[in-house]
């Protein structure tokens, strides 16, 4: 008996043992056919699909996504559109205003999980699944469903007839698997804003009036009955009055698609096979798409390069929505641009198949990951190929005026629940690209880029997590940074260092340097003599527990001894009097986020220097 239970005991740790150890995620396999009625907006659809539980956990219930369902007066999302102090101006108080025929919404007519029907309850934009059998660690599942839906006017990102007359931008249109992951299910309410989804394969089947042009998520299967620009030239195409596109995606976590009657269709291809698709309404308004494949190519080449290479052999930039948002293979731009409007934006979006599409953070959690991480790398491509682009500043800017301002929230907040659209949008968008930008100057620009590669590869079509990532840049760099990561995004502490005086003895001379700021940081002090001399000088912090090497525009370099951070003070010797003293800047590169740089460089005011003969 009590070996026995000795064994159990033993066989049930070391399961537990490898389930914590080990990462996993859930997978889905898609089959949808839809037919699209465009008179009414109305389609009907039927979705098969193959859910398999790769989780250490029984599941008893699935959760969907009915996302339409929030385009509906009363909704959670009408009603936080309309009573946050700082509304969208892009939803503010339409969805209050749509009529009948104007709302969105799924309406799930049957469901069944292995030919056994179920019993569902919808809640506004979720649907709850009680299953028929559980899904056991390991085990897959069928589910049919028999659903119909009605497009909303489109209002923020999805629906018909955005404001350039563009007919359907059609985003999280279909009913979606939640996904459950190590944190459990994600049956989050929709409310406007961040997505998560289930890593899987798409096989799309859409039956539409044969006068519209698509686009979509995923590769076109039957190009050679559909012509528009996408089949052989010579081939001769008769459309009936309805057609059917057939798409299928492998390997991506969401699937959008867009169609107009007006669409023109370019396609341009990359030296390494991939094809660029253009689909726009060419008019006086979009004369800008006509360079757009050029520039598009160069944004391609230039993240393929820097940051990992882009896997699938499409990418289509339509035009569409109500701004810009990515989708998987998909993006959705408004279309009437300065160039370097257009050039920012398609560059944005496209970086995010990067950041969020191909490392699939949680963006509800993490939006910093996602939308901080694409604003970094477009600061870093984008001034090769838009010479007039400014990088990094503004997002600095952003930052500081928030910090100013008081309203500034910690990074962990969930993306919904950020008290105002500000404060969101610069934790996620600048703070997410200073995390970025100064973490390169605590490791080193180089050591930096090559961990952003190896975060690529290691964690591409998975779900990383902040500590993923972080991890990665410690190996990268051998640097303990787990400080870093905690204060940036947990706490609000602010970063000031200063130059607080300097002293002359014996003809040397004492920097003493001032930690006013609570949060920590290693420093980089540059110092220019007037013989012309120039030196580096970096000062880590004790808590990583190592030094970053020379970066490669820095010139003769040395490192000081590591300050213990609670310390407000530190005397750094020079070897040379303060008359021979040109300038001394902290972090010249302004990489550093210091809420005041005033105080970072000499000469200073001469009531503070003392010198001792
Ligand atoms: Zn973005």
């Amino acid at each position: 008996m009590r070996s026995i239970f000795l064994y159990f005991f033993i066989a049930i740790t070391t399961i537990q043992l490898n389930a914590q150890a080990a990462y996993w995620q859930q997978e889905v396999s898609y089959n949808m056919q839809i037919d699209m009625n465009v008179e009414s907006n109305q389609f009907k659809g039927i979705q098969k699909l193959v859910y398999k539980n790769n989780s250490p956990d029984t599941l008893n219930k699935v959760f969907y996504h009915l996302y339409y369902n929030a385009f509906q007066p009363g909704s959670m999302m009408d009603v936080r559109s309309r009573t946050i102090s700082d509304p969208d101006s892009r939803v503010g108080a339409r969805i209050a205003a749509l009529k009948d025929d104007e709302i969105g919404y799924q309406k799930i007519n049957k469901l069944s999980q292995d030919g056994k029907k179920l019993t569902f309850k919808v809640v506004g934009t979720i649907l709850e699944v009680e299953l028929a059998k559980p899904i056991l660690p390991g085990a897959s599942t069928s589910f049919t469903m028999d659903f119909e839906a009605q497009v909303p006017l489109q209002v923020r990102r999805t629906g018909r007839d955005n404001k350039e007359g563009i007919r359907y931008s059609m985003t999280q249109w279909y009913p979606k698997m939640v996904e459950y992951d190590k944190q459990g299910w994600h049956a989050n309410p929709y409310i406007g804003r961040e997505f998560h989804g289930v890593w899987g394969n798409f096989d799309v089947a859409i039956t539409i009036d044969s006068k519209y042009i698509l686009g979509a998520t995923g590769y076109l299967e039957n190009a050679n009955e559909i012509g528009y620009g996408y089949a052989d030239e010579n081939i001769e195409i008769e459309h009936g009055e309805k057609l059917t596109w057939k798409f299928t995606a492998p390997m991506v976590h969401d699937f959008a698609w867009v169609a107009d009657p007006d669409f023109t269709h370019k396609t341009t291809e990359l030296d390494n096979g991939t094809t660029l698709h253009f689909l726009y309404q060419a008019d006086s308004n979009t004369t800008n798409w006509d360079s757009l494949p050029h520039f598009a190519v160069k944004i391609f080449e230039e993240m393929n390069q820097t940051f990992g290479e882009y896997p699938y052999k499409q990418y289509t930039v339509a035009q569409g929505g109500d701004g810009g948002m990515e989708y998987p293979m998909l993006t959705l731009i408004t279309g009437h641009r300065s160039k370097g409007s257009l050039v920012g934006v398609t560059a944005h979006e496209a970086i995010h198949s990067w950041y969020q599409l191909l490392l699939a953070t949680n963006e509800s959690l993490y939006p910093w990951m996602d939308e901080g991480f694409t604003s970094y790398a477009e600061d870093v491509i984008l001034p090769s190929i838009l010479p007039k682009y400014k990088p990094f500043s503004g997002s600095y800017r952003s930052y500081f005026n928030l910090v100013e301002s008081g309203k500034q929230e910690v990074l962990t907040t969930h993306a919904d629940h950020y008290k105002t659209n500000r404060a969101y949008g610069v934790a996620s968008y600048s703070m997410g690209l200073i995390f970025c930008h100064q973490l390169s100057y605590i490791v080193g620009y180089d050591v930096f880029l090559k961990g952003m590669k190896r975060y690529f590869n290691e964690w591409k079509y998975k779900h990383p997590t902040p500590n993923d990532f972080i991890r990665i840049i410690e190996k990268e760099s051998g640097l303990e940074l787990d400080w870093y990561l905690n204060q940036w995004i947990a706490s609000t502490n602010t970063i000031d260092y200063g130059i607080k005086w300097m002293k002359e003895e014996d003809g040397l001379t004492t920097l003493t340097l001032e930690k006013i700021g609570e949060l920590p940081m290693p420093l980089d002090i540059y110092v220019k003599y007037k013989n012309g001399k120039e030196e580096w000088i970096n000062i880590p912090l004790r808590i990583m527990s190592g030094n970053k090497l020379k970066e490669s525009n820095m010139g003769e370099y040395r490192v000081s001894e590591a300050w213990p951070w609670t310390y407000n003070l530190y005397e750094l010797k020079l070897s040379s009097k303060i008359d021979n003293i040109e300038s001394i800047v902290i972090d010249p590169s302004e990489r550093m986020a210091d809420i005041n740089r005033e105080n970072n460089t000499y000469p200073l005011k001469n009531d503070k220097i003392f010198k001792t003969k």
